[in-house]
């Protein structure tokens, strides 16, 4: 599979009137096209500013970010960001939400429309594009979202805690219909998240960060021999609560240190 995201000698250093944190050193990684790649480290260790880095909205202090082997500065159109908060406005219809990134960039085209229209009915709310957000479920919402963010055809996502807000039962449920949509539209997911179960269910790599400053300490590849691998199958395969144990107490470690 061929590369599509390099993070080369990433380090930051925020100013502040206290004086400098530093919160990443030395971030070195590559992610192949297609690959659901997670990141879980203690609070703080920065993993929040490693995606908003790449995302173009915070400056590095060292370091190069390269996308499909092109040196990317600022804000890339190949990237979409969810985070926690699904950041619908409440006052604008789905149908004028999930068009707003492509109405915000110029290019609400009749093709870019009828793309839109495309997600909407394949993901089951083409019915719902009428309604308002606070009439949806949080699980929908975060589907529109979803599909706000596809809308504008990024390649790679960046979810960052994208899930921490939904209950547990319909946690599962949006990150198994997520990681469904992600894979259809073979989108490249990079995905932080605190929740070790998350991260063992939805990727094919775990990257573990040391505690502030964040440096990547370990990488366990994932995979199980289920059919047709989807987050909630995977978990139960015994492998699942070996990959749990090894990752609970290497954070565990780093977290009492
Ligand atoms: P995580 O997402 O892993 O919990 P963050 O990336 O949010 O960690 O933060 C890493 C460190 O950088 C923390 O110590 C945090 O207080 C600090 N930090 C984050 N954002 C800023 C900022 N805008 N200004 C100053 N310090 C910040
Ligand atoms: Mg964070």
């Amino acid at each position: 599979m061929e590369k599509i995201l390099e993070v080369k000698n990433i380090s930051k250093t925020y100013q502040t009137p206290k004086g400098e944190i530093q919160a990443l050193k030395n971030i070195n990684f590559k992610i192949k096209s297609g690959e659901f790649v997670s990141i879980i480290g203690p609070s703080g260790c920065g993993k929040s500013t490693l995606l908003s880095i790449i995302s173009g909205l915070e400056e590095k202090t060292t370091g190069e970010i390269y996308i499909q082997g092109e040196k990317i500065e600022g804000i890339s159109t190949q990237i979409g960001y969810m985070l926690q908060k699904d950041c619908l406005l409440e006052w604008r219809t789905i149908w004028s939400n999930v068009m707003l990134g492509l109405e915000l960039k110029g290019i609400k085209t009749k093709e870019s429309k009828e793309y839109v229209e495309g997600l909407l009915h394949k993901y089951h709310l083409y019915e719902f594009k009428d309604k308002y957000p606070q009439e949806l479920s949080g699980g929908m919402r975060q589907r529109v979202a979803l599909i706000r963010t596809l809308a504008i055809k990024p390649k790679i996502l960046l979810l960052d805690e994208a899930f921490s807000a939904l209950d547990y039962q319909t946690r599962i449920m949006v990150t198994n219909d997520i990681y469904s949509i992600l894979r259809k539209e073979n989108i490249t997911a990079l995905i932080v998240t605190h929740d070790i179960s998350e991260a063992i269910s939805m990727s094919d790599r775990v990257f573990v960060l040391s505690k502030r400053p964040g440096t990547i300490k370990d990488i366990h590849k994932i995979e199980f021999d289920t059919e047709e691998r989807n987050p909630i199958n995977c978990r139960e395969s015994p492998k699942f609560s070996q990959y749990f144990n090894t990752l609970w107490k290497e954070l565990g470690v780093d977290g009492n240190k």
